[in-house]
């Protein structure tokens, strides 16, 4: 209990100390930086995934079915 912080404020959601004014919510820069790069990289990962499972069966079938009957 000797590592108790003198202000019970909020902490840096990637290392666990305690946050500065500047850079708040995280206690640093380096700290905000890798909450972004996180942040960004989950973002991009989500909405690709979920538009081409979605896209691709739909066109794909939707085309495929309507080019058959046009073509004998
Ligand atoms: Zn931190």
């Amino acid at each position: 209990m000797s590592d108790h912080p003198a202000q019970g404020g909020p902490k840096c959601p990637i290392c666990g100390r305690p946050t500065m004014a500047a850079t708040r919510p995280f206690c640093s820069r380096r700290c905000a930086d890798a909450d972004l790069v996180r942040w960004v990289n989950g973002a991009y990962r989500i909405p690709v995934a979920d538009d081409e499972a979605e896209q691709a069966p739909g066109s794909d079938g939707t085309e495929a079915h309507g080019l058959i009957p046009r073509i004998p």
